[in-house]
């Protein structure tokens, strides 16, 4: 088989490497990248399943943090999401433990009605960590509960990172510019990429990693667009880095602005910062003005927009082409999940990979799979923007107003009966993560699983009391995560 793939941004080089990594030997590998087109230049914050991706390339883990100037993320923290002044966070891994049968959510919601439950951070090891600018690798002694941690990092150095990786394995990379692609004249198949000076690319199989143009799977194939605007309006944002002030949060921050939301991400040497607003209800100069108004530090280059629509093709797998990354389709980085996306897409890709001519059957499963995987990411994501309660603010306002998708819809009705949480299929987020934002934006629940009232309530004490006891009492004995950060790129340099 001849692959060949468009595109040498995140998701091209990613692909690239897995590629290079696991399919059979004789399999020839070709990208091709335009250095006048450039990558997307954005894309810093991941979640915890990027070690499966780095694990199974065989990275070290030292050498990857040196070589992408990346820190420890333990979580999100969602600043005025609720209400101005309102912070709570999506901490990684679990929170409090489970008794028997439930999960810890029915145990703290029966611990509110009766009056003591603490606030879910007291529970969690990955916020308490987190707050107090805390990391510790593995497990600190045998008993020790470990964290689960993603990286920060700078996407552009992972993808030459990753580069080196792929090109050492025998990818061969073509610079130039796409100007035509090339379909067989009977099925309709790619041929081939025609680049300037008329060189072809031919191949059996195409992967689009051509970002927003979907160069391939759009502009050749015309797939079609499922538009989700209306659920997520945003459809601009502007990025700047700046000036870092020496120790570094171990979370992403997220604060909720007048008509969208403003990331900071602390990477090693500098703080990626970013504004996602609606164009519709803001003006790019006031988006611009928000964004340099609420740095840590001196900008370090001027803010730089990007402009995009949220949603996902109606199949990322077409003919003999599938598409990965932006090149798939958009969401705001809320969640950070657009490189997990990209990486679930690269795996189930590796697990269906063709030998031949692509087959319906495979086709359509991998189809499903993936529009299952985006359909229950966005409605994650929407539901931050749902539960606000900030009122009187009509950006706001019209997102509570919102008409939700149906999935979306029958999951808020389960937790506001009863506490209940259900993780269908391979769902990305996790019981503990819908829990962490339900609770956190104050969708209350009515109830929770009568299970629960089997512990006394002096028993039910404990279990919290205990719990928080021994979380503070392990965090309070981790390293600074900055020391962590340091003593690791000293080992890789060393
Ligand atoms: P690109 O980086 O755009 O790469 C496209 C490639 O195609 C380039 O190499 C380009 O040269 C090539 N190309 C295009 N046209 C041609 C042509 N005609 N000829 C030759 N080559 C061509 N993701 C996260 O996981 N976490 C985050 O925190 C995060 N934040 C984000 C913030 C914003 C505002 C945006 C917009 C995205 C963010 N993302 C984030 C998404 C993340 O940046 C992308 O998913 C990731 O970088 C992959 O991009 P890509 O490789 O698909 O596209």
């Amino acid at each position: 088989m001849r692959f060949v793939i468009a595109g040498g941004g995140t998701a091209g080089w990613m692909t690239a490497a897995a590629l290079s990594r696991f399919a059979p030997p004789g399999t020839r590998i070709d990208l091709v990248e335009s250095e006048d087109i450039g990558t997307i230049g954005v894309g810093e914050a991941t979640i915890p399943q990027i070690h499966l991706f780095n694990a199974a390339l065989g990275l070290d883990e030292a050498e990857f943090l040196r070589e992408t100037k990346g820190t420890f993320k333990l979580g999100i923290e969602f600043a005025g999401w609720q209400a101005e002044g309102h912070t709570y966070m999506h901490a990684f891994g679990s929170i409090g433990r489970p008794v028997g049968l439930l999960p810890f959510q029915h145990y703290w919601l029966r611990a509110k009605q009766l009056g003591f439950a603490a606030p879910l951070q007291r529970y969690s090891l990955n916020e308490l960590a987190a707050r107090t600018m805390r990391m510790q690798l593995g497990r600190r002694t045998p008993q020790s509960p470990e964290l689960a941690y993603a990286y920060h990092f700078d996407a552009g150095l992972y993808a030459a990172y990753l580069r080196r990786y792929a090109e050492a394995r025998g990818v061969v990379r073509h610079e130039g510019l796409i100007q035509s692609v090339e379909r067989d004249g009977e099925g309709g198949d790619i041929a081939a990429l025609v680049l300037d000076g008329e060189r072809r690319i031919e191949g059996d199989f195409f992967i689009d990693c051509t970002g927003f143009r979907g160069l391939l799977i759009e502009g050749a194939l015309e797939t079609g667009f499922d538009d989700w605007t209306h659920y997520l309006p945003c459809d601009r944002a502007l990025a700047v880095p700046c000036a870092s002030g020496g120790d570094f949060t171990p979370y992403t921050r997220s604060t909720a602005r007048k008509c969208g939301w403003q990331w900071r991400i602390p990477l090693q040497h500098r703080i990626g910062n970013g504004h996602v607003y609606s164009s519709a209800m803001i003006s790019d100069d006031e988006a611009a003005a928000t964004l340099l108004a609420n740095l840590d530090g001196k900008p370090l280059a001027d803010p730089r927009q990007l402009r995009f629509t949220t949603g996902m093709r109606r199949k990322h797998w077409n003919r003999n082409c599938i598409a990965i990354g932006l090149a798939a389709g958009f969401m705001e980085p809320l969640e950070s999940t657009s490189i997990h996306l990209v990486q679930s897409a690269i795996s189930r890709f590796l697990s269906m990979l063709p030998a031949g001519k692509s087959d319906p059957a495979m086709v359509d499963h991998f189809n499903a799979q993936a529009a299952f995987e985006w359909t229950r990411t966005r409605d994650f994501i929407v539901l931050h923007y749902w539960a606000n309660q900030r009122v009187g603010e009509p950006f706001w306002d019209a997102m509570r107003a919102m008409e939700l998708p149906g999935t979306l819809t029958a999951k808020l009705a389960q937790w506001q009966a009863s506490g209940f949480i259900h993780r269908e299929h391979e769902e990305l987020f996790t019981e503990v993560g819908w829990f962490q934002v339900l609770a956190g934006q104050g969708v209350e629940a009515r109830g929770y699983n009568p299970i629960a009232d089997a512990l006394t309530e002096e028993a039910l004490r404990d279990l919290l009391g205990l719990t928080e006891a021994e979380l503070v009492e392990e965090v309070r004995q981790m390293p600074r995560h900055i020391e962590v950060v340091e003593q690791m790129v000293r080992g890789a340099t060393a």
